[in-house]
């Protein structure tokens, strides 16, 4: 039966004919990107679904949960700890948009030279079409980067409900203080925007329910370790990418089945590319749905992609939050602490990230790095500097890669991703 869900997108305040463009845009891409792949385990059949669905069901599973008096909060950055959302009984969800949509009107209010992913969402907002930020209760930003930062104290003048997360720019112990302090805010508003006290119960299930995500997500991660692949990089990326929206319970056994599927064909020797493919890692800024330009071009042009060193990948993943202690106060400085240790390149300085990155490279056995950032995108694209020293002196080839999420460079880039898979392979 084919459910309409125009009354909801109505009810939402979206703009019905500009939100339709949207679908058909991401429908088409969807298909494109992601159906005319072959060989893709089952399990990726559950990730198709939510995908057909990411505008309906899961909105019309926020409304329900809603109408029972949870909220639903909405979250740009990794920094916005999702156990104490889940800990208030509320449902966490990513706003992240990687598609160019509505950049018109978002540059009437931006500079244009502002990195895509911050346009993007003012384009999604202006124009009405994404569900997801009309949907939520409360919207988290964070004083990140400089753009985010300043894009927020203009955001806010269009969406009142949102809050914004100082986070600390160094790593010394008194950055630690302040990140400590801001999460005490945040669980204070976090109980009363819910009505919720967070007690240790609570707090415990919310770490544990993050954790188990993140332990899937890792798992998923390690099984790409081997040779040949047994899941193209395009089909991890949707898997973390639909992590920021989907239930995370529900989302972690699909994860997991997906797992024991990749486990089996790894037994069978059988892969989604060739033994002896090119391996590459991808390195820098997080790829927001449906922003799979790049990997895409990488997966059709002889490479695989086998990890990625991003936010939306193992720089969200890594490090659990330990769930060990007894009191609240002890439990929140150990979610403190597994935050603390993020190593996104709005901190200074960032030798860890550094370090994770030559640390996959090994794990992964990879053969070459794109060193990918957003143009505008300064952290990320001045790190790329000390990104490639670091690879260089390792003896491990990269190349930069700066884009937006235009199509018009898709032809230029792909040359370009051609002749450096042509130079790494054995
Ligand atoms: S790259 Fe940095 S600012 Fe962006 S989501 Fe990750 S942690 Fe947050
Ligand atoms: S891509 Fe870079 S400039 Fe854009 S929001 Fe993220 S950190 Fe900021």
């Amino acid at each position: 039966m084919v459910v309409d869900h125009r009354p909801m997108w109505t009810e939402l305040g979206l703009n019905l004919e500009a939100h339709d463009a949207l679908l058909d845009v991401l429908n088409q891409l969807y298909k494109e990107t992601y159906l005319s792949q072959t060989n893709r385990p089952e399990g990726m059949d559950y990730l198709d679904f939510v995908m057909s669905e990411i505008h309906s069901l899961r909105i019309k599973e926020l409304q329900e949960a809603k109408a029972t008096g949870r909220k639903v909060i909405g979250t740009f950055c990794l920094f916005v700890p999702d156990e104490l959302i889940i800990a208030a009984d509320a449902i966490s969800v990513g706003l992240c948009a990687g598609a160019e949509f509505g950049f018109e009107e978002a540059e009437k209010l931006l500079p244009r030279n502002t990195c895509s992913l911050i346009k993007s969402f003012f384009g999604f907002k202006l124009n009405k079409v994404c569900p997801y930020i009309e949907a939520s209760n409360m919207i988290v930003g964070e004083t990140t980067c400089d753009g985010k930062k300043k894009a927020y104290e203009i955001f806010k003048n269009i969406q009142p409900n949102l809050y914004v997360m100082e986070v600390p720019q160094m790593k010394n112990p008194k950055d630690k203080e302040l990140l400590k302090t801001e999460y005490e805010k945040f669980k204070a508003v976090m109980e009363k925007i819910s009505g919720i006290k967070i007690g240790v119960d609570r707090t415990k299930k919310g770490i544990t329910v993050v954790n188990e995500r993140r332990k899937a997500l890792y798992r998923l991660a390690r099984l790409r370790a081997v040779d040949p692949v047994p899941i193209s990089g395009l089909d991890a990326l949707l898997i973390n990418q639909v992590a920021f929206y989907d239930d995370p319970v529900r989302f972690t056994d699909s994860i997991n089945r997906i797992c024991d599927e990749l486990e089996q064909r790894i037994q069978r020797g059988e892969g989604v590319f060739p033994k002896g493919t090119p391996r590459i890692l991808m390195a820098g800024c997080p790829m927001a749905v449906p922003n799979w330009k790049l990997p895409s071009i990488v997966e059709t042009s002889g490479a695989v992609i086998v990890g990625e060193e991003s936010c939306v990948g193992e720089r969200g993943t890594q490090n659990l939050v330990d769930d060990s202690g007894s009191t609240v106060g002890e439990l929140m400085d150990a979610i403190v602490d597994r935050y603390f240790k993020i190593d996104c390149a709005i901190f200074t300085p960032n030798e860890k990230r550094l370090e994770h990155i030559m640390s996959l490279a090994k794990k992964y056995h990879v053969d070459g790095v794109i060193n990918y950032s957003l143009q505008f995108c300064s952290p990320y694209t001045i790190e790329s500097y000390s990104v490639e020293r670091a690879l260089i002196d390792a003896g491990i080839p990269a190349i930069r890669i700066e884009t937006d999420y235009s199509q018009e460079d898709i032809g230029q880039l792909k040359t370009r991703v051609e002749a450096f898979i042509e130079t790494i392979r054995k």
